[in-house]
């Protein structure tokens, strides 16, 4: 089985390291033959009106400093672009996984430390948030992995009704847990036992809200190798990690959507991570499940 997954070119620019390694996981999927891979179409940037504030929208969208380049990558027609089309391709995979009743990966980041005002930590637009707002009629469920805590999802859960997150994280970033947000702090000390039970916990949140769409960040920053991991998980725990997202939307029969997110060791490290991920999906939805 491969896991349909949304790429373009567009994505991955050589100049911006950040993003050209998103080119590298893609290579890595498509040569394991993990992937199906679907060419992602730019989003119409006026389907990003009333997510963001418009006057930083039109900062970002036009390149007008400072506020355009705020998020830490320095901003050129390129990285609008980029942005532009990860979007793209995040809305087309989500419409695969809900009409296909099954599984699809944005081969891209959540952006998740985005927040209504502006963007912030390396995230120019929230593309979590962005599913919420583009499909109003559909309750969304994001569980957030990274090793920082989804503070822009965060504030976005407070202001869109379908909109609930779920951040499991080493470092704060700011994530406290809100309106139909919760926060979930482990220490290292914690360790993975501590771990496990704030994904169990998750999974409980959500036969309460019965999501039509499951959309898990993969963070691959909170491995043990990782320069900004405090959660310091091994290989073999993210994997878990990975697994029990997976068939929790697998069991409950919930459509999933996931992306990859963090991720500062080598390119080639991360997509190792990255594809290790994507594994773990092809393995929970090959799991025979009860009728
Ligand atoms: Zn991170």
């Amino acid at each position: 089985m491969r896991i349909p997954a949304y790429f373009s070119a567009a994505y991955a620019p050589d100049e911006v390291p950040l993003l050209a390694r998103l080119g590298t996981t893609r290579d890595r999927l498509q040569r394991l033959g993990l992937v199906d891979l679907h060419e992602a179409a730019p989003l119409d940037p006026a389907a990003l009106d009333g997510l963001h504030d418009a006057a930083y929208l039109q900062a970002f969208l036009a390149g007008i400093e400072p506020m355009a380049s705020r998020q830490g990558i320095r901003w050129s027609p390129r990285v609008r672009d980029a942005t532009l089309a990860m979007l793209g391709g995040q809305l087309q995979a989500a419409q695969h996984a809900i009409e296909r009743g099954g599984i699809a990966m944005n081969i891209a980041r959540g952006f998740h430390h985005a927040h209504p005002a502006a963007g912030s930590g390396f995230c120019p637009v929230n593309g979590l948030a962005l599913l919420a707002h583009a499909m109003p009629g559909r309750r969304i469920l994001v569980i957030d992995c990274d090793e920082h805590g989804g503070n822009g999802t965060e504030e976005f859960a407070a202001r869109l009704p379908n909109l609930h997150a779920v951040s499991i994280f080493g470092t704060r970033f700011g994530c406290r847990g809100g309106v139909r947000s919760w926060a979930h702090h482990i220490t290292r000390e914690q360790g993975f036992p501590a771990y496990l039970d704030a994904l169990r916990q998750a999974a409980s949140l959500v036969l309460q809200v019965t999501p039509d769409l499951l959309v898990y960040q993969a963070g691959a920053d909170c491995h043990r190798d990782d320069p900004k991991s405090q959660l310091r998980l091994s290989t073999t725990e993210m994997f878990q990690r990975d697994l029990a997202v997976f068939r929790l939307a697998r069991r409950r029969r919930i459509p999933l959507l996931f992306v990859v997110a963090g991720g500062y060791q080598s390119a080639d490290r991360v997509a190792y991570l990255n594809s290790n991920t994507v594994r773990a999906a092809r393995h929970a939805w090959q799991e025979p499940i009860a009728p």
